[in-house]
């Protein structure tokens, strides 16, 4: 999941998987669509 997070002033979505911050949340999906963190540190 794409997260809304709100950071100096701006919002940045934040990929769940491996919490890369991007400025556009439609970038965001995509990124999250092939992002290759499998295993999150907190899930762990
Ligand atoms: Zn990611």
């Amino acid at each position: 999941m794409v997260e809304p997070t709100e950071r100096d002033g701006m919002t940045w979505y934040e990929c769940e998987e491996c919490g890369l911050l991007l400025e556009d949340q439609e970038e965001a999906r995509r990124h999250e669509r092939n992002c290759d963190a499998e295993e999150p540190s907190y899930l762990q």
